[in-house]
């Protein structure tokens, strides 16, 4: 239990949204549809930071979550994602020079972003995560890559590299403040490197009221001025901070200062826009699930199906707060082939190819990610599926 902020130690935690029950994993796949919905659930109880404007589950419990070989948050297979991580690769390299040096990656997942690193002309990638699998590693790629499954800071104490990669783990983390300062001790008093993060933008979130992207595993929510605030606070200057993605995501960069330096520059100071944004977020996360109930009451009262394209978190998050109306949704696609024929942990939802979906016949596919309507569109016409597409 949180009781100060942890990314400021403000005293203030404003709460603002609970829900009692949520699956405590939403990346994680089961073979076993009773196991998937016999998944251990967790308490959100998000409240916000009257000093900073951080936003964090103070029921959050880390001994709910993990983060093994199953833990399956690659997006890596869409074309979409896959230009977007390229585009972001070749930007970083080329901006600060990396080609032929060396990358950390904290929290690298499967892998995909330092291969993609690689191939944009980084010398040599340093991965850790606790969901490494070598084996998924393209054999070409190893001499090049050293692969630690494990934790930050437990699993690498020191940080020798000319750039730290960080993406979407951040959130994960619920000592912000004192895990930021790990990572800029472990740099130590190099101060050449690089240090990039991205991690979603929770003002969209709250203004949109986009229930979805609230889940378990995200214990952290940042805005663009109560980031730049901690990386401040934890010793780093912010270079550049930016919005991408269809402004889901926020990207800063960022370097170490020498220690007993002030860093320059000051906060954007949107606290009082997230406090707003938090105070209104109920009402408006309440008109959407009204409007996702309707929609799936109305097609399965016709006898239609419907499906979610996406077997994300947004999915787990999505059908768990939807309640007894996740019956009316038959299944989840995907086109991540290690998703396919396992389940959503809480719903027990199974994951389909979209090769089934023909066969399933759709009257409603529900994008979980709006980034991905045109590419599902297209899937769907390949397939001859005649189908109404709407997105969250
Ligand atoms: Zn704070």
């Amino acid at each position: 239990m949180t009781s100060a902020c942890p990314a400021c130690l403000g005293p203030d935690l404003r709460p603002f949204y609970t829900v009692e029950r949520v699956p405590a994993a939403s990346c994680l796949m089961l073979d076993d549809e009773a196991a998937a919905r016999a998944f251990p659930a967790g308490e959100l109880r998000l409240a916000v930071c009257e000093s900073c404007g951080f936003v964090t589950n103070t029921a959050f419990d880390p001994a709910l979550t993990r983060y093994e070989d199953d833990y399956e948050e690659s997006q890596g297979c869409s074309p979409r994602f896959r230009d977007y991580a390229a585009e972001l690769a070749d930007g970083w390299v080329r901006r600060y020079g990396l080609a032929g040096k060396t990358v950390v990656e904290l929290g690298c997942g499967k892998g995909d972003f330092l291969a993609t690193l690689i191939a944009s002309g980084v010398g040599h990638g340093i991965g850790i995560d606790p969901a490494v699998r070598t084996e998924r590693i393209d054999p070409a790629l190893r001499p090049r890559t050293t692969w630690i499954p494990g934790l930050f800071p437990e699993a690498l104490e020191t940080i020798d590299a000319e750039a730290v990669v960080c993406r979407h783990t951040l959130e994960h983390i619920a000592p912000v403040g004192a895990w930021l300062r790990t990572v800029r001790s472990a740099i130590g008093a190099r101060t050449d490197t690089v240090v990039l993060f991205e991690l979603p933008d929770v003002l969209r979130v709250l203004r949109e009221g986009a229930f979805w992207d609230v889940y378990y595993e995200h214990c952290s929510y940042f805005s663009a001025g109560s980031l730049a605030a901690l990386f401040r606070r934890s010793g780093f200057e912010p270079l550049d901070l930016r919005r991408t993605y269809d402004d889901q995501y926020l990207v800063i960069e960022a370097r170490p200062v020498p220690a007993g330096r002030a860093p320059a520059g000051v906060d954007t100071g949107d606290r009082d826009d997230v406090l707003a944004a938090a105070g209104t977020f109920v009402a408006r996360m309440e008109e959407a699930r009204t409007h996702w109930r309707g929609r799936v009451r109305k097609v399965a009262a016709s006898g239609g199906n419907v499906l979610l394209w996406g077997a994300s978190s947004k999915a787990v998050g999505f059908l768990a707060t939807l309640g007894d109306d996740a019956r009316h949704v038959a299944a989840a696609v995907d086109i991540n082939p290690h998703k396919q024929n396992r389940h959503l942990a809480g719903s027990g939802h199974r994951v389909v190819a979209p090769d089934a979906v023909p066969d399933l016949a759709p009257d409603l596919v529900i994008v979980m990610n709006p980034t991905y309507a045109a590419e599902i569109g297209r899937g769907l016409d390949a397939r001859g599926v005649q189908t109404a597409l709407e997105t969250l």
